[in-house]
């Protein structure tokens, strides 16, 4: 590709890429966009958790990134290799560059399937499942709807990772399915966690500590997985005891496992990292710390909240808004306050919707509501109204600005 110029390069087309675009084209047809995205398919990764619970397909989750991006967007279906900031460039890995005079970079987060020895040749078969991947989702449910009695072992990484609920959302909707299927007194049920607690915030982990006492589900925290042997059904842990770290094996006759997560390595190599490896900018405004024409969002940026498409959507307008300010010589707003949301599936009919922002602020977008409740509704929000809101609000690059307030939740956690 010969090298060329366009007023705003993006560098991913997922949910925050796509988002951006459209959005930035609502507030200025005039602008032209280019994004750098190599995949045909966009998955909606927050339907992965119940399709891993037999409540959703892949193919209501998927749909083709060419009928996402408004004609106007000039789509360059390749992957970007590295990025020369002093030049106001991005190098394509099939050779070719693109100048830009405004850059927003979004190419999400990486799994690090390889930390864990033995995982990848072991994935998709022998009970070893995960609902990271779009490639081996189905199999989660698989193992779930086969699986008479035995140990179910659910791993979560350190953090940071996406959707940090992920990884106990799937193992409700097991121990729910066993439940419901009159079989939960014959499992053995393990949550086997890198790291100290149930949850980020407090005032959900306390909630969650309740839905784990029901199912009867042990709780084993400190508790690294670091081997797999699929054909021996045995999971290696590193377990942190005091001051000293020991080896744990752990049979199993299922285990989903949520890989370690990183910056993805061509942004970790980047002039745009900072501590980490992550995209360094501003927490408020997402522009970036030292780049003033670049900006980042996503999962792939260092602010400290949760890595979720709910905090995409709130990040969006911001990061749109910003880049008109700066066009137009504009002093930024300080538009995201760290607005993310993770509904927690605690059984295959109900969900605890934890919304929360910076400094683990408990931020309900709903008045009235203890936020720790397991409610149907917010079920039917999981399954019909969330995804409605993705594909045709979000990604169409409408903002969606439902106001968020601590307010609404202080009777609750005073009373916590
Ligand atoms: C199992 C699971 C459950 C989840 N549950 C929820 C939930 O309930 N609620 C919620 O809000 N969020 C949830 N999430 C998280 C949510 O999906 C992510 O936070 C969100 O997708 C982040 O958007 P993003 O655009 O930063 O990254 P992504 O959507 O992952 O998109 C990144 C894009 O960048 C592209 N890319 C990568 N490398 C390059 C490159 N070199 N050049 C160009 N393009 C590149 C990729 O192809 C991809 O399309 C969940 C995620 C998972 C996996």
């Amino acid at each position: 590709m010969a090298n060329k110029h366009f007023p705003v390069v993006i560098v991913g087309g997922g949910a925050a890429g796509v988002s951006v675009a459209n959005n930035l084209r609502r507030k200025n047809a005039l602008l032209e966009i280019a994004l750098v995205e190599p995949s045909d398919k966009h998955y909606y990764q927050p339907g992965f958790t119940i399709i891993g619970g037999g409540a959703y397909t892949l193919k209501q989750a998927t749909k083709n990134e060419a009928d996402l991006l408004h004609p106007s967007i000039i789509w360059i279906k390749k992957f970007a290799k590295s990025f020369e900031p002093d030049e106001n460039q991005v190098t394509l890995k099939t050779g070719g560059t693109l100048t830009y005079d405004y850059l927003i970079v979004c190419p999400g987060l990486q799994l690090d399937w390889d930390k864990i020895s033995g995982l990848k040749s072991t994935l998709g078969k022998n009970g070893v499942c995960t609902n990271y991947s779009a490639k081996y989702v189905d199999y989660t449910w698989e193992c779930i709807k086969n699986l008479e009695s035995g140990t179910a072992l659910f791993t979560q990484p350190p953090m940071p990772i996406k959707c940090a609920g992920a990884p106990q959302k799937i193992m409700y909707l097991a121990a729910d399915r066993f439940r419901k299927k009159g079989i939960l007194d014959k499992f053995n049920i393990e949550f086997c966690n890198a790291g100290p607690g149930m949850f980020g915030v407090p005032f959900f982990a306390k909630a969650l500590t309740e839905v784990i006492k029901d199912y009867g589900i042990t709780t084993n925290f400190g508790c690294n997985l670091v081997a797999i042997d699929g054909k021996k059904k045995t999971a290696a842990f590193e377990v942190k005891k005091g001051d000293k770290t020991e080896k744990v094996t752990k049979k199993f006759d299922m285990i989903h496992v949520t890989p370690p997560q990183s910056a993805p390595d061509f942004i970790k190599e980047s002039p745009l990292s900072g501590d980490s490896g992550w995209v360094d900018v501003n927490p408020s405004t997402l522009q970036h710390s030292r780049f003033s024409n670049i900006f980042g969002l996503g999962d792939v940026t260092n602010t400290p909240n949760a890595k979720t498409a709910a905090a995409v959507r709130k990040q969006v307008p911001v990061v749109a808004k910003n880049i008109l300010k700066l066009i137009a010589n504009k002093d930024l707003i300080e538009g995201y306050d760290g607005y993310g949301s993770c509904p927690l599936t605690t059984s295959l009919n109900k969900v605890m919707l934890a919304e929360f922002a910076y400094g683990g602020k408990v931020t309900p977008s709903f008045p009235f509501m203890d936020p720790r409740a397991n409610r149907f509704i917010w079920w039917i929000g999981k399954k019909i109204g969330f995804p409605w809101l993705y594909w045709s609000l979000m990604i169409k690059g409408y903002s969606l600005d439902i106001p968020h307030k601590e307010s609404y939740a202080a009777k609750f956690t005073e009373e916590s």
